[in-house]
């Protein structure tokens, strides 16, 4: 069985990794969405080992310190995280696994697992982005102008992905990284193969 492929989806706050995702996932309900670890509190509307797992600081520090992590960030303020033995599992089984998670992270799968799919997802404008972060009223005026500036250096860091993709519109977006996905599955040099011969005379 080929091991299944691991797909990094990143970019800055505000993007619509979230919806890009959710979309993405109806497209192709064989991949995987990896549930992080997070020290933040949850919202109203997620639930426990579904959005995330949501763990204490002790616990976090505790599973740093076993070096449980594939890779895990501060973003924010809080701690975010992926359980490798999780994703080694996952892959081993034959799973496509997609992880959504800041450019900290990514940049540590990019060094731990060459073979992981690095995917960059960029807004059309940076007004188009300050526009959606201010739109969903989570945050004030001095939070907006601080996501704003993180955004500007998480966007230098597209060039360390394989992939940039714009998202102008969910769907596309979502369509362009089920075409990724479907491209590098189909990549010999990721396992690809010819059906087994079956004797047949030309
Ligand atoms: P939120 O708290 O809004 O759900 O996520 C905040 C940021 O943390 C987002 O950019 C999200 O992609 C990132 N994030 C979520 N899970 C992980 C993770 O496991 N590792 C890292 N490095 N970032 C994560």
């Amino acid at each position: 069985m080929a091991a299944g492929l691991l797909v990094v989806l990143s970019g800055p706050s505000g993007v619509g990794k979230g919806t890009v995702c959710r979309q993405l996932l109806a497209l192709r309900p064989s991949l995987q969405l990896s549930v992080s670890l997070t020290t933040r509190q949850p919202r109203p509307e997620e639930k426990s080992g579904c959005d995330y797992e949501f763990a204490a600081p002790s616990h976090f520090q505790k599973l740093i310190s076993e070096d449980a992590f594939l890779e895990w960030a501060v973003v924010y303020g809080h701690y975010y995280g992926t359980l490798g033995k999780r994703v080694e599992e996952n892959l081993l089984q034959g799973t496509d696994l997609l992880l959504e998670i800041d450019v900290q992270g990514a940049l540590q799968i990019r060094r731990r697992l060459a073979e992981a799919v690095l995917i960059f997802l960029a807004p059309p404008s940076m007004e188009a982005l300050r526009e959606r972060i201010a739109g969903r009223g989570t945050e004030d005026a001095v939070r907006i102008s601080r996501r704003l500036k993180a955004a500007q250096q998480e966007l230098a860091a597209y060039q360390l992905y394989d992939y940039l993709v714009v998202n102008s519109r969910v769907e596309d977006a979502a369509a362009a990284i089920d075409a990724i996905i479907a491209a590098e599955k189909c990549r010999v040099s990721r396992g690809a193969r010819p059906p087994a011969s079956g004797g047949e005379q030309r």
